[in-house]
């Protein structure tokens, strides 16, 4: 075997190793938007309104569902582009 048969050969076997490493990858993820909605709850404790985020759980103590478009907490989109 030639010295450049076996340079070939190395070549060929570091090539055949990258593909077989990039094809274990797994596909590139598209960030999923995460998305919410505001919950209405009350604290029965202490008579007040609130509304949570069903993405993450943060409250915000409102009587009004809040006009966020995300949430400050999670940053979920809470109104899923439905909203104009
Ligand atoms: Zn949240």
């Amino acid at each position: 075997m030639s010295a450049y048969e076996i340079a070939e050969k190395a070549i060929n076997s570091t090539i055949d190793t990258m593909i077989r490493i990039i094809k274990g990858l797994p596909p590139v993820a598209q960030p999923e938007p995460k998305k919410g909605k505001w919950i209405f709850g009350f604290n029965n404790q202490y008579l007040e309104k609130y509304y949570y985020c069903s993405n993450c759980g943060c409250r915000k103590y409102t009587e009004d569902e809040p006009s966020d478009y995300f949430c400050p907490h999670c940053g979920a989109d809470m109104w899923g582009g439905e909203r104009e």
